[in-house]
């Protein structure tokens, strides 16, 4: 070295630092580090190894060693940093009295490239004292630094622990910024940029899907929120497997993930990648003492054919999520035009229902219930009615998309009960026979911990005892919900006196058997059987076994939409004992139903 070794180490200094603070990438600050220390020393070579604030290693720069970076990496110990015992052997340059040089094992130390005979370590520490990288010089001969190479040295450790401190703190902003602390996933921020970069390259196809977990809420409610927690952990970690590179997933809202698919360029490809995170989410999922079963819905896009920007695609994506889950959930919807229309209705819809129940124009109509044999009416069934503006009742069939939003369909369901509450009072104060009503219950009602609480509260504040209160519940509503928590809930309600229906029998998925086990009173046969029952001898067949089944069980069959008398004779000789059906009567409000009642009730 020719140079007055301070002045040169100087102008290293200078110019590390400029490189900074014009805000160089650190691996270019790092290879320019030790360009320049080996243009100021031509006779040596040196290499920079980092830890990264979880403890990898990572070799960043030897830029002019003739090996690989990684194999740099090759015979160094997860534990190099920690020894602190002077190494016997080895590396005869290693100065191994001075606690600032790393003392490496013969077994440990780094790889010395062929042509060099030897090594010098120096460990650069951040403010912390912890070691954050090392700092190597190799020697054509066995021998250590010199004076002048110390000295440089030094410097080079210095800049490194500067360098090396605010690359940490940028990597944490960059990790707040884009990262969710959560899952480790990249956020919906990062997902908005990826997305807008992937958009900007005009001919690349990509496909989008995004994932909603169902049951989070009930899942923080009864188990707890670490649970909730653990539960979108792990639903991440298995996203990242079936979707890693060149796909990539997202944490996008609270129960949300999104992947952005780059080999799935069409809606079939989409599919069988849609089938894997199926298949990973199957295997049930063990957490402090619980078993919980992953469930996710899932809507897709494809760019191109389902739009051609960022909110475009995304609100498609979304329409078929929204359809999804009113429909199958726990399933797949990959979008298709006529999603944005029924979306836009459900929506329109949802709005109307909110607003009608704003302006008290939600009213409730109640069906018979009767005996086949001598038509008597033994139970009612409430059914929500609207009145629209213009003075029409629009029948609940007509804005049932309403049922599917928690907001509305919570409110709805208050005022049934409610409604219906207030109406038997005065049916039992003025003596007018009747036996109990039924209320429809919507799937987000079991979202509540408290359904029986709201129950139990708005049936004491008319007096009136809960065993005139029939819960009429979906075999859909049944099967979902999380370890069957709403066959828990029915159970909890009926130890509280009230009877529950199971309703529209028939209609779901559920096996015959499983349905049987669900925990009801009275199983309601969809109008779809009774439709059939005078043509078709397979839907008669499964009826008769049906009613045969549940009166052996101890429950009562009701057959619903009865239209005909030949209906009602049938079902009487198949054994049923109840229908409901225009046959007997249609829905009418309370005034018409308590004539009806003091006219034909079994008394
Ligand atoms: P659902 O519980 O199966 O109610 C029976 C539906 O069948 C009613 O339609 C009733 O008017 C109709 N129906 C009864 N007998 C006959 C018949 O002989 N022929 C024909 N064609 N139809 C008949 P509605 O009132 O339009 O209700 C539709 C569905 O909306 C109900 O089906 C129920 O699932 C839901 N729903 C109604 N009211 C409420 C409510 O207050 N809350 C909730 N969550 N859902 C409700
Ligand atoms: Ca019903
Ligand atoms: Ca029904």
């Amino acid at each position: 070295m020719h140079t007055d070794p301070s002045q040169a180490s100087h102008r290293l200094q200078v110019e590390i630092l400029d490189a900074m603070a014009v805000g160089e990438t650190f691996e270019a600050i790092l290879a320019l580090l030790c360009r320049r220390v080996q243009a100021l020393i031509p006779e040596i070579a040196c290499s920079i190894v980092t830890v990264g604030e979880e403890g990898h290693l990572c070799a960043n720069a030897g830029p002019s060693l003739p090996i690989p970076d990684r194999n740099l990496l090759a015979h160094l110990s997860g534990d190099w940093l920690d020894r602190t015992q002077p190494a016997g052997g080895g590396n005869p340059a290693r100065d191994d009295g001075e606690t600032t040089k790393v003392p490496l094992r013969p077994s440990s130390e780094l790889v010395l490239p062929s042509g060099w005979a030897a090594s010098w370590s120096s460990t650069v520490k951040a403010p912390t004292g912890q070691t954050v990288a090392l700092f190597t010089m190799y020697f054509r001969n066995k021998r250590g630094p010199s004076e002048q190479e110390r000295i440089v040295a030094e410097t080079c450790v210095r800049l490194l622990s500067i360098g090396i401190d605010r690359w940490h703190l940028q990597q944490r902003n960059r990790q707040l910024a884009h990262y969710d602390q959560l899952t480790n996933l990249q956020n919906r921020r990062r997902f908005n940029t990826v997305i807008e970069s992937k958009l900007g390259q005009a001919s690349r196809s990509f496909g989008l899907l995004l994932i909603e977990v169902e049951h989070l809420k009930t899942i923080n409610d009864t188990m707890g929120p670490v649970v909730g927690d653990q539960v979108l952990r792990e639903v991440a970690s298995r996203l990242e497997q079936v979707a890693p590179a060149p796909a990539s997933a997202f944490r996008i809202g609270g129960d949300e993930f999104a992947v952005l698919a780059d080999d799935s360029a069409d809606h079939a490809r989409l599919r069988e990648l849609v089938s894997r995170i199926f298949d990973a989410m199957r295997p049930p999922f063990r957490c402090r003492d619980n078993t919980i079963s992953l469930q996710v819905t899932i809507g897709g896009v494809v760019r191109g054919t389902d739009g051609d920007s960022a909110d475009h695609l995304h609100q498609n994506a979304d329409f078929a999520l929204q359809h999804a889950k009113a429909s199958h959930r726990g399933g797949y919807v990959a979008f298709e035009p006529g999603l944005r229309t029924s979306a836009m209705r459900r929506i329109e819809t949802i709005r109307e229902v909110a607003l009608a129940l704003a302006e008290h124009r939600i009213v409730t109509y109640y069906q018979p219930i009767v005996r086949l044999d001598t038509e008597q009416i033994v139970g009612l069934e409430a059914l929500a009615r609207l009145q629209t503006k213009d003075g029409r009742i629009a029948s609940a069939g007509e804005f049932a998309d309403a049922f599917t939003d928690p907001h509305v369909a919570d409110r709805l369901t208050r005022q049934m009960l409610s409604e219906v509450a207030a109406d038997i009072r005065t049916w039992l104060d003025d003596g007018i026979p009747f036996q109990h009503v039924g209320v429809n219950l919507a799937m987000s009602d079991f979202r509540h911990r408290n359904l029986d609480q709201i129950i139990c509260a708005t049936f004491d504040a008319e007096q009136v005892s809960l065993q005139h209160l029939v819960l009429e519940v979906t075999e859909t509503v049944f099967m979902d919900g999380p370890n069957h928590d709403v066959a828990r809930a029915v159970t909890r309600l009926r130890d509280k006196g009230m009877l529950v229906a199971l309703d529209d029998f028939g209609t779901g998925f559920a096996s015959l058997t499983h349905l049987l086990s669900f925990p009801v009173d009275l199983i309601k046969i969809d109008k779809s059987f009774i439709d059939r029952l005078l043509t078709d001898a397979p839907s008669r067949v499964i009826v008769e076994a049906l009613i045969d089944i549940s009166e052996k069980l101890g429950m009562r069959t009701v057959a619903e939409g009865i239209e005909c008398v030949a209906q009602a004779e049938r079902l009487s000789e198949l054994g049923c004992r109840l229908g409901q059906g225009f046959h007997f009567a249609r829905p009418a409000d309370a005034a018409h139903t308590t004539a009806l009642l003091k006219q034909s009730a079994q008394r």
